[in-house]
């Protein structure tokens, strides 16, 4: 059978598994992924209907993918010639995208608004913020209460953990663990402006969804009976949350596929639970199925001892070394460059020496700890003309001038949602914080109609300024809001309203407005206004280098990506930034041996991405900020204590070349206090380039 061709004898049994419960548990690179795609183009030459198989990944990029190489194996299967990608599986998508389908779809019967929007982490930071002020939570008795980001995380790993509060404070926020009641209250607050303005929050979408799940024996029934096949990918990032909606999705595991590396969990901090994957064959026991892998298909052999090698050491031990039949290559690199500017020299050279070798710059990937470690980096390329595309880190959508156009957008779909009325309102001349309060209090902008809108706001004690720059929204909103609105037109006119308001507020009003139009023509993809706004503030776009927006899709650029957002991915030639300790392991998680732990795993997952070429960089002058403890001393660290001596011959020592060549200059200017590097990297790399 042609889904099965290339696949060996225990990924064709995961393939053909029939019925019961599967965990695929098994090391980077196995075939995992392939293996689920493969199991869905099996199940659909088998006849199951391809609306009632549910395929959950960890990004829309990764079920995009899983979906078109399921179609492809399918249509090699059934002999059909020329297949573009069609989407084979309407229902693939991240935990969060899918539940808010189906929260969207049964609204009206669990008491949900039907116009509820999906609100990102700023928004809901920002709402935080609201309901915290409002509270009069800033400091209280002299203490200083957690800052909004602080109470959004506590508030989120509550709620995905379901770990009791005062448990969860003791564990991980020592130092706010008397403020307990408060937060409670505060938590109750925010949850009500939640409910006030029909705002669901990610963790929202998980926590409904499995409410929705208990909320009458007929609806679980019917969303238990929904779905014949459930697929997930990286199971071992998936939360105690998740776990229950899946028991709840797939009632004793029929039709239930779970793949995953325990050695690859990277997402603790979002309450993601290694156990979900450990405890998988008791839960279901004795029905579930067990298979695991261990030849890899990626890698050579010298980058796959290293790899071993780094996890060997872990106090914990992963049962599964693996092996790889690509004997021949070379081992990883460890290069030594004398600091980040030579680091980031040092790769752009590396990246055009390999693209003169035949390697597209597609195929070469450069990973970091922390999204702002690649700002030397950026510049570097910027200044080279090197295109590149960053995965993790500065979202497009964190831009201010987006968020003004999706909140056009989510104000027009969901005229209670207050946060973009408040962001638009004070947007206009004449209008302030509290004007724009009081106009919402009013509900003065949420009618259908111009008259409506015009009602209202003749309640108001308007001065003519204010209510004539008014005039112009309340008339965009009331088209927005006619039933039937044209959709993907409806982009278009928001993009006409902001313009002028971008080009008063803003000198670089330019560039803003083609970020806009780059959305503008992206909506066509979405079948839907509200289809646009949950997909695109669930997972929205990345990045780039360049200003005109994403690189077409046969233009060539570099990947830049955290080492989180790398997962599942593979590339030929890998590079890793920063190789020392304070940066991996984060000098935020030396403290505790599990999060130290967990920082070794994210190394492993970032040496398995590559396939021939391997290249970790150790900047012998990298300043680390030991803020806590040390109070804002720089350190020069060392090696990353992940690599010790003793695993040093798995490794090809370079770069002395690059310290030869550092002046004395450089040296000289090392001495001084390390600089920064910039945080508005937009506004960087437009002057660099
Ligand atoms: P990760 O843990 O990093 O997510 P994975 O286990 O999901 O890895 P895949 O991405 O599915 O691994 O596969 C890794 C590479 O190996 C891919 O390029 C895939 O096409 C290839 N591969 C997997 N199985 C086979 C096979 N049986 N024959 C040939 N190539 C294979
Ligand atoms: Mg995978």
């Amino acid at each position: 059978m042609a889904v099965l061709h290339p696949l060996n004898e225990q990924q064709r049994d995961a393939v053909l598994h029939v019925d019961g419960p599967l965990l695929v548990i098994a090391g980077a690179g196995t075939g995992k992924t392939l293996t689920l795609a493969s199991r869905v183009a099996h199940l659909v030459l088998a006849g199951a209907d391809p609306q009632r198989i549910l395929l959950l990944t960890f990004s829309r990029r990764a079920a995009q993918e899983m979906t078109h190489r399921a179609g492809r194996l399918l249509h090699q299967a059934l002999g059909l010639q020329g297949h573009q990608g069609a989407p084979l599986l309407p229902w693939a998508g991240t935990f969060h995208s899918v539940g808010a389908r189906l929260l969207r779809e049964a609204a009206p019967r669990i008491g949900l608004p039907p116009d509820f929007s999906v609100i990102d982490r700023p928004d809901a930071e920002d709402l935080m913020n609201w309901v915290r002020q409002a509270q009069g939570l800033a400091h209280t008795d002299g203490a200083r209460f957690p800052l909004k980001g602080t109470c959004l995380s506590i508030y989120s790993r509550a709620v995905n953990s379901r770990v009791p509060l005062e448990e969860l404070l003791d564990a991980h926020w020592p130092w706010c663990a008397n403020h307990a009641p408060a937060l409670r209250g505060l938590f109750r607050a925010y949850v009500a402006a939640k409910q006030d303005q029909h705002l669901l929050d990610y963790d929202d979408l998980l926590l409904a969804w499995h409410e929705m799940q208990q909320a009458s024996p007929e609806l679980a029934a019917e969303l238990a009976g929904r779905f014949d096949h459930v697929l997930v990918d990286e199971y071992q990032d998936t939360n105690p949350l998740q776990a229950a909606i899946l028991h709840a999705l797939a009632p004793q595991g029929r039709g239930l596929t779970v793949v995953g590396d325990d050695a690859q969990s990277i997402y603790s901090f979002r309450a993601a639970e290694v156990r979900n994957i450990l405890d998988f064959p008791q839960q279901f026991t004795p029905a579930a199925r067990i298979v695991t892998l261990a030849r890899n298909y990626r890698a050579t052999q010298p980058l796959l001892a290293a790899a071993n090698a780094v996890m060997a050491l872990a106090p914990e031990r992963f049962e599964k070394a693996l092996w790889s039949d690509l004997a021949e290559g070379d081992k990883p690199r460890l290069v030594s460059v004398l600091n980040e500017a030579a680091q980031a020299r040092w790769v752009a050279d590396e990246v055009l020496r390999l693209r003169e070798g035949g390697l597209k710059l597609k195929s070469q990937a450069v990973l970091f700890r922390t999204a702002t470690h690649s700002a030397p980096l950026e510049l570097e390329l910027a200044r080279r003309r090197i295109p590149f595309v960053k995965f993790g880190g500065l979202k497009f959508l964190e831009a201010a001038h987006v968020k003004d156009l999706l909140s056009v957008l989510r104000w027009a779909q969901n005229p209670s949602c207050r946060l973009a009325g408040f962001r638009l309102l004070t947007m206009l001349p004449d209008i302030g914080p509290i004007r724009a309060r009081r106009l919402l209090d009013q509900r003065a902008l949420e009618g259908c109609t111009l008259e409506e809108m015009a009602h209202a706001m003749s309640q108001l004690a308007l001065p003519g300024p204010a209510r004539e720059a008014l005039l112009p929204l309340c008339s965009l909103l009331a088209t927005l809001r006619t039933p039937g609105a044209p959709w993907p037109d409806d982009v278009a006119l928001a993009v006409a309203w902001l313009q002028p308001h971008l080009e008063r507020l803003h000198d670089d009003h330019v560039v803003r407005l083609l970020d806009l139009q780059q959305l503008q023509r992206l909506a066509p993809g979405f079948s839907s206004r509200e289809r646009f706004l949950t997909e695109l503030t669930l997972d929205p776009p990345e990045a780039t280098s360049d200003e005109a927006g994403v690189p077409l899709i046969d233009e060539d650029y570099l990947i830049l990506s955290t080492l989180h957002s790398a997962k599942g991915q593979e590339w030929a030639s890998v590079t890793l930034l920063n190789m020392v300790d304070g940066c991996l392991p984060s000098d935020l998680s030396t403290g505790s041996p599990v999060q130290l732990e967990e920082e070794r795993r994210l190394l492993y997952v970032g040496m398995t991405r590559a396939r021939r070429h391997l290249q970790l960089i150790v900047p012998q002058r990298f300043h680390v900020t030991q803020q806590r403890a040390l109070g804002d001393r720089h350190l020069y660290a060392g090696r990353t204590r992940f690599i010790p001596d003793a695993l040093l011959p798995l490794f090809e020592p370079d770069g002395p070349a690059e310290r030869a060549r550092a002046s004395e200059a450089e040296a000289e200017a090392l001495k001084g206090p390390p600089t920064m590097p910039p945080i508005d990297l937009r506004a960087r790399l437009r002057s660099a380039w």
